[in-house]
């Protein structure tokens, strides 16, 4: 293991349903303390992290669809669930003393900043901690592709996406108990193999940008600080 940080920047990607902790529905407090935690550490030996947050624990279009609600106007509900997740990690951070700001890919004056990605930047390199929200302001799309879209933009080293389960699997863990873990996979693995890592829109935009992707377990303790410091946790997707 490195001493020193293995990134310089990067762009994490943190879901809704990672943020309702145990509750069914919503956000929970003692979730938000620890990532703050986790992200402080980072902050700390100083990696710049820009941070996408889904809306998932709040509102997903295609459900709300599902239920009989019209797709577009259920995508943009999602998408200003995902501000407020942002402003709950927000406000978690700075508690932590930690300087942070949120944009949003749809402009709300008096509440968020409006991306920007030059703005981005200055924030990043000044140690801020920049979450992007509303995802890419467009419907049809997740916070899967805007985490690999801002991860590019920004020219992060990586993009980590924190979820339930500690990688990719040859099939779902919870399920199939032969299912094996995958150290790394390529994208074109990933796509052939149709492993639901991230939808098919976020694995061809980080394919054709030479993104890589690392897919962790968020819920156990210490796994960022673990990963930038060197160690090989979860599955890593490149080329
Ligand atoms: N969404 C959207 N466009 C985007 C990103 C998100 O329309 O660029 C909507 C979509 O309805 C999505 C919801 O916002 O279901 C919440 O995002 P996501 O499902 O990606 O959240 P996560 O699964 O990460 O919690």
């Amino acid at each position: 293991e490195q001493r020193t940080p293995r990134y310089k920047r990067i762009l994490l990607k943190l879901s809704g349903e990672a943020l309702m902790g145990e509750l069914g529905f919503g956000i929970d407090p003692k979730v938000l303390d620890r990532i703050a935690l986790e992200i402080g550490q980072l902050v700390g030996i100083g990696v710049q992290v820009g941070i996408v947050i889904g809306g998932g624990n709040l509102f997903r279009g295609k459900a709300l669809s599902e239920a009989g609600l019209d797709r577009v106007t259920g995508d943009h509900m999602g998408m200003l669930a995902t501000v407020m997740n942002a402003l709950a990690v927000r406000d978690a951070l700075e508690r932590s003393n930690i300087t942070t700001r949120v944009m949003s890919a749809i402009p709300m004056s008096g509440i968020v900043e409006h991306y920007d990605r030059r703005k981005a930047m200055r924030g990043l390199n000044n140690g801020q901690v920049v979450i992007f929200s509303a995802g890419t302001g467009n419907p049809f799309f997740t916070t899967d592709s805007a985490a690999c879209l801002r991860g590019i933009e920004i020219n992060a080293e990586v993009v980590l996406k924190g979820t339930n389960v500690d990688g990719v699997y040859t099939a779902d863990p919870k399920k199939d108990p032969e299912a094996v873990k995958y150290d790394t996979l390529t994208y074109t693995e990933v796509l052939d193999k149709q492993l639901g890592v991230m939808d098919l829109t976020a694995i061809c935009l980080a394919q054709d940008h030479n993104m890589p992707l690392r897919v962790y377990d968020m819920h156990e303790a210490g796994n960022l600080a673990k990963i930038i410091m060197g160690s090989d946790v979860g599955t890593l997707i490149v080329n």
